[in-house]
């Protein structure tokens, strides 16, 4: 039997950063992470109410097709740049998360400074393919990122700057849930599937495009922003983003929430507080569900009209919530997709990687 090691390891700095080292499972062990994808994420992720982040374990039984690409060289460091915290890992070629760190990216006067300091006690000194996967907007053609909750980072020379700390890397970067889709696309839940919307639907909604197996990145890099295009452009909804009625709007996890305080619903702040109430069959929190699954469907179909895409691999907090959520999401989306008179194979897949989507898809990307 080969046992499973996680051990922690305080890297100094201003910020802590806790590593943790995987060695190979067996297929016991394998078949518990499986299980234990199913439902609230385990851990970590129970406390944060914001994202998709969490201890969900890379499955790793599924292998990466692309490992002929990455044979060249003995792993990638990855970086996953969200809105509470930046992690970054070494993955190696079947996709296995070698080693990790993480750093807030809120509440440091010079994140750059911290950000720096970390990767460079973390990742080997010859490293030579580092894939980046952030929050957007971002900029390709200037290498330049603008998070929007990173509000010191604004056209940040993400790419420029890594370089220059690993001059002999190769650096790519991509929108985070365009590495989602790429690394769900490659061993995740939408493996098999040439064209993919990979979505996730949390304190925010992002998307990110597979297209004929390959990233479609748009110009600038930002395709498949579905959060911010409008389903009602008449709506006294603003946005944060200054449009009136995106889809964000209607259906992102706080907003059901909201949906449901006006209700009537008292049994909580959060939406996973929204989703157990619906469990319980609480028709308030039921219908407030409802109405955020309906408008995510107008938003998935009218994604899927304009691209031809006819399967979603869903990810993000609220997707974790599962049947109480997905099964309205379904049905609207099929009542949706009908009247579009060509997608009548839609399919909408839970995201199996968990939080190491992006981390993974941003190896991928790196060496492609
Ligand atoms: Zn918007």
């Amino acid at each position: 039997m080969v046992a499973r090691n996680l051990a922690k390891v305080q890297v100094a700095g201003s910020n802590p950063v806790v590593r943790s080292l995987r060695t190979s499972s067996t297929d016991a062990g394998r078949e518990q992470e499986r299980k234990s994808k199913v439902g609230w994420p385990r851990g970590e992720a129970q406390d944060c109410k914001s994202c998709y982040t969490g201890s969900n374990p890379v499955p790793t039984s599924l292998k990466n097709p692309y490992a002929f690409l990455m044979q060249g060289s003995p792993h990638t460091l990855a970086l996953d740049i969200g809105a509470t915290k930046i992690a970054f890992a070494l993955i190696d070629s079947d996709c296995e998360v070698l080693s990790r760190g993480a750093i807030s990216s809120q509440g440091n006067d010079d994140l750059w400074a911290v950000l720096s300091h970390s990767l460079k006690e973390f990742a080997p000194a010859d490293t030579s393919h580092i894939g980046i996967a952030t929050a957007g907007p971002i900029d390709l053609r200037a290498g330049s990122i603008s998070p929007v909750n990173i509000a010191q980072w604004r056209n940040f020379e993400i790419v420029k700057n890594i370089s220059q700390l690993f001059p002999n890397a190769t650096v790519r970067m991509i929108g985070d849930c365009t590495a989602l889709a790429l690394a769900e696309h490659s061993i995740g839940a939408g493996k098999g599937f040439s064209n993919l919307l990979g979505v996730v639907v949390s304190t925010g909604i992002g998307g990110g495009l597979v297209i004929n197996g390959k990233v479609l990145e748009g110009e600038s890099g930002n395709a498949g922003l579905i959060g911010h295009h409008t389903i009602a452009f008449d709506s006294d909804r603003l946005c944060v983003c200054g449009r009136t009625g995106c889809l964000e709007e209607f259906a992102r996890g706080p907003k059901m929430v909201q949906t449901a305080h006006r209700l009537g619903w008292v049994g909580g702040e959060d939406f996973q507080s929204l989703a157990a109430s619906a469990e319980v069959g609480d028709q308030l929190a039921k219908t407030a569900i409802e109405l955020g699954a309906r408008a995510l469907a107008v938003g998935l179909v009218n994604a899927m009209m304009i691209t031809d895409v006819h399967t979603v691999v869903i990810g993000g907090g609220v997707s974790f919530a599962g049947e109480v959520y997905l099964a309205p999401l379904r049905a609207h989306l099929k009542k949706e997709a009908e009247l579009s008179g060509f997608l009548n194979d839609i399919k909408i897949l839970p995201a199996t990687l968990g939080a190491d989507a992006g981390l993974i898809g941003a190896a991928i990307f790196a060496q492609q």
